[in-house]
């Protein structure tokens, strides 16, 4: 129970990686704020965590609008009366070659992941700072190191990383760590997606990225959750600015 009394904000909580961080962060002692841009399926994952015994709520927020970030974290304060810890899961892909890519999906995946990551963290830390004390996770990924047909994501991804190393030079003052969990292949309805759009399906691709794992299989959110609980937790109260990879690889 390293989080007891701690209140976590998942965005991107309702699904994948954030529901499954949710869920570990309320079964190591914290109550939780699931966010995410649909607020039926964000309330629907915080009443299963209730019937579980946790304390959750959920709340809708696209996080690409200041105004719904704002009152995302007003209402996760308000209602569970402080705020020690944000993780930034929301976030999708709108992959294509950069001779095919649109304007437009540069903006929504550049939006989604970094301004987003950006305005969530900003509001998060205004709480922090009055507190003097925060942890802060952004989540990038193995893409940052490029990928092809992620030239938006990759861009987002890697951006985060040094959003991160920055707020933690600008945070560190007030007790507040800012750390990066950059997964690699995990199964979630992103990479469903990928699969579908490869015209594969999610076994065909999940066998040919594990025979060249050196863990010999794909990522479970859980293996992320599992890190980013560290990062949380005190045991991590000296680790700042770093960007941890989990993806079954060096
Ligand atoms: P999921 O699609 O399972 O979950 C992402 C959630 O974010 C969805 O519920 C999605 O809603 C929500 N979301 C999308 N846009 C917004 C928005 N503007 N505001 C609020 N919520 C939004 O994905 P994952 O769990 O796989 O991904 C979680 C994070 O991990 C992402 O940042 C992703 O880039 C990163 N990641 C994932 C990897 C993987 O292999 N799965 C690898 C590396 C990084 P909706 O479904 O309605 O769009």
């Amino acid at each position: 129970m390293r989080l007891q009394d701690r209140v976590a904000l998942v965005t991107g909580g309702a699904r994948g990686i954030g529901l499954a961080t949710a869920k570990r962060l309320v079964a190591e002692g914290a109550a939780v704020a699931i966010a995410d841009i649909d607020g039926d399926v964000a309330e629907d994952a915080a009443a299963a965590i209730r019937q579980g015994g946790g304390r959750a709520i959920g709340v809708g927020c696209d996080v690409t609008s200041r105004q719904q970030v704002e009152q995302m974290v007003a209402r996760t304060a308000a209602e569970l009366s402080r705020l020690d810890i944000l993780v930034t899961c929301a976030g999708l892909i709108r992959d294509n070659l950069v001779h095919k890519m649109s304007e437009e999906d540069w903006d929504l995946v550049i939006d989604t992941h970094l301004k987003g990551s950006f305005l969530c963290a900003q509001a998060a830390q205004a709480l922090m700072v009055k507190q003097r004390s925060g942890r802060i996770i952004l989540i990038s990924s193995t893409s940052a190191l490029g990928n092809r047909g992620q030239a938006n994501y990759s861009a987002a991804k890697m951006g985060i990383q040094g959003l991160a190393r920055t707020l933690s030079l600008e945070l560190g003052r007030y007790d507040i760590t800012v750390n990066v969990v950059a997964p690699g292949f995990i199964a979630t309805r992103m990479t469903e997606a990928t699969a579908a759009r490869m015209g594969i399906t999610f076994e065909q691709m999940s066998e040919g990225f594990a025979a060249t794992n050196p863990i010999a299989r794909i990522g479970e959110p859980e293996d992320v959750a599992g890190a980013i609980a560290f990062f949380a937790s005190d045991d991590a109260s000296y680790v700042t600015g770093q960007v941890l990879y989990v993806r079954g690889a060096p």
